[in-house]
């Protein structure tokens, strides 16, 4: 599989360029910002995009979207649970300085058990609410991989004092769903350094067993 990790923004998102070798079919998920750097990458690796994937309404997971749509043609996929985050691009832009996108298009939305593919690759949504409430990890079974956005970071956990965030269902969707993967299933996280499943089982704070 072919995987780009491109911190983008000035949050430095991490957006993931992931695509099948043979096929060359990808999907790129959380296309905040920089997205002349991102159709490099995708050019790179001689990608046709079939979907670009969000995994929760804030803007600097989803500020370019509609820029990478114009330049691939892929549709966007979301949550339903955060088109109302999606309706505040505008505020949200102005608490972080940045420039308001306009109105990002939803293709359809994406949860529980559906799946994502791109050629022979295929990742399942889990739907992890809690830092927003439409908030989804990918998980690609095959490859032992995880996209979790702002659930879960190395050593921390995503921040739930935003609009539509709650401590509960973020600890929630962790103990239920992301530490029910094996411990060898590499994390990356929307924001720093990737991890795996079973070191934030032994050493993330939010986690450890009391
Ligand atoms: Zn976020």
């Amino acid at each position: 599989m072919i995987h780009e990790i491109l911190p983008v923004g000035p949050l430095q998102c991490n957006c993931s360029i992931i695509g099948d070798e043979t096929s060359h079919e990808g999907i790129v998920i959380d296309p905040g910002d920089d997205i002349a750097t991102i159709v490099g990458l995708i050019h790179k690796h001689h990608l046709q995009i079939k979907q670009i994937v969000i995994t929760h309404a804030h803007i600097d997971h989803v500020g370019g979207a509609m820029k990478l749509r114009a330049a691939t043609g892929a549709p966007i996929l979301l949550n339903h649970n955060d088109y109302t985050l999606l309706k505040m691009l505008d505020l949200q832009a102005a608490w972080i300085g940045m420039t308001a996108p306009g109105n990002v298009e939803i293709e359809h939305s994406v949860g529980e058990s559906d799946t994502i593919k791109a050629g022979p690759l295929l990742a399942n949504v889990i739907h992890t609410p809690g830092h927003t409430e439409g908030s989804i990890c990918l998980h690609f079974p095959a490859e032992n991989k995880l996209i979790a956005g702002d659930t879960l970071f190395a050593g921390s956990i995503g921040r739930t004092d935003l609009p539509g965030g709650s401590f509960d269902k973020i600890i929630n969707s962790l103990r239920e769903k992301v530490l029910a993967l094996p411990d060898e299933t590499v994390v990356v996280p929307g924001h720093g350094p990737i991890t795996t499943i079973g070191e934030e089982r032994e050493s993330n704070p939010f986690l450890r067993k009391a």
